[in-house]
């Protein structure tokens, strides 16, 4: 009799594993939200689905908690993908780095163009192959105004400008920032190029003369003719020479499809394939180009994007884990 009150017990046993299970599946991961004990980072529950449409939890780290358009948008997480046919996408205008996959760990960068109209929106990360995996979660991008500015240029600043020649220039700029490496190239935490009052906003509305408003795609930093601008860091020389509207102009390749831009500049000291280092001086400010007075434009784009400068100085944002630095350093020596 009481070998059989024992033997009952064990029934118990595939009771709560089924109800354990159920637990697990059902709940709504949507609704939950985690944060990281980093304030910036927000831990996100997503979904990780295979091609039988079996869904399991899968963590993301997205930050910074809150997106606007113009904004980086990081994504990280523990990779359950085997290939390398992986794909991030979503539906609003911008674009994402290139996925830095080294060990089981996923690092991505998207890009939010200043055009996004705030909204939910879902981002889909997918490996297509022998098996089919898709991690899907939701972002949600905030409202943001940008600053309308009205200013007249004097026709002779653009005397002697063809279609043909501003054309040519716009696609050394595109090829320079589609000249990449697909992982960082940089460790440390970005700094200022140019430490100086911003003096146009990045994603400003600019109606110049009497043309059609077009977008400020970049910051502007005044500051005197000669002060010296400096990289913020490390990287890959992709562009260096003078474009009618950029006049003396730098793009420098920080790797993942990560570049940065200095345009208007009186002095260049570098050369296109050079490779620089945080802190370098890459030219001083001038006045050269499309431009009314001395300043610094500094543009960073995810490709052929352009996003908010200031934010590569945001406490940090592009830190990558140790785990991703040690991993670089191995492969590079
Ligand atoms: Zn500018």
């Amino acid at each position: 009799m009481k070998y059989k009150k024992w033997l009952s017990f064990l029934f118990l046993i595939p009771v709560f594993f089924i109800a354990s299970a159920s637990y697990y599946l059902l709940q709504d991961f949507g609704t939950y939200y985690e944060y990281s004990p980093e304030p910036a980072k927000m831990i996100k529950p997503a979904h990780l689905l295979d091609d039988y449409g079996y869904a399991s939890y899968q963590p993301l780290v997205l930050y910074p908690m809150q997106s606007a358009p113009g904004d980086f948008l990081i994504i990280e997480t523990a990779s359950p993908f085997t290939g390398d046919e992986l794909t991030i996408s979503f539906d609003f205008p911008g674009t994402v780095s290139s996925i830095y996959q080294p060990g089981n760990l996923l690092y991505a960068v998207v890009a939010i163009s200043y055009e996004a109209s705030p909204g939910r929106y879902e981002i889909t990360i997918s490996q297509q192959g022998d098996e089919n995996i898709y991690i899907n979660t939701e972002v949600d991008i905030i409202d943001k105004e940008f600053r309308l500015s009205r200013f007249s240029m004097p026709a002779s600043r653009t005397e002697g400008w063809t279609a043909a020649r501003l054309a040519e220039d716009r696609e050394k700029v595109r090829a320079a920032r589609s000249t990449t490496v697909p992982h960082p190239l940089w460790i440390q935490k970005f700094i200022h190029p140019l430490d100086v009052r911003v003096s146009s906003e990045y994603g400003a509305i600019r109606i110049i003369n009497e043309n059609p408003p077009r977008r400020h795609s970049g910051i502007d930093l005044a500051a005197d003719e000669g002060a010296p601008i400096i990289a913020p860091n490390d990287g890959i020389v992709r562009l260096a020479e003078f474009l009618l509207s950029g006049g003396n102009t730098v793009i420098i390749d920080h790797g993942l499809n990560l570049s940065s831009t200095y345009m208007h500049l009186h002095e260049i000291y570098v050369e296109v394939g050079q490779e620089i280092n945080r802190g370098d001086t890459l030219g001083t400010v001038g006045m050269t180009g499309y431009a009314t007075g001395p300043h610094l434009h500094w543009e960073v784009n995810i490709g052929q994007v352009p996003v908010n400068p200031e934010q590569l100085l945001d406490n940090d944002l592009l830190w990558i884990p140790p785990a991703y630095i040690n991993t670089l350093i191995d492969s590079n020596n």
